[in-house]
């Protein structure tokens, strides 16, 4: 069995993650960036770390980030009364 693709031990069937053709080890699996383990669904590979989806756009699409952070603050600024329509 192949060793986990983060920290190179062997994995126990019960512990094991299969994705992106890789083995890890269920705990193993998390995002390169904010370190929550991941889930199935959602994963990016990029330059051979694993992101969440989220951490993925930050990183990888400022542009996507940047209407995040405008939406941020436009919710901010109605949460603190200081945005009329
Ligand atoms: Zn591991
Ligand atoms: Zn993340």
């Amino acid at each position: 069995m192949d060793p986990c693709h983060t920290c190179n031990k062997d994995i126990l069937i019960e512990e094991l993650t299969f994705a992106f053709d890789r083995k890890w080890h269920r705990s193993c699996f998390r995002c390169a960036f904010c370190k929550e383990i991941l889930d199935y669904e959602g994963p990016v590979v990029e330059s051979d770390k694993v992101y969440c989806e989220l951490c993925h756009d930050i990183l990888y699409k400022p542009e996507y980030y940047g209407y995040m952070q405008m939406m941020f603050d436009l919710c901010s600024s109605i949460w603190k009364g200081t945005y009329h329509l």
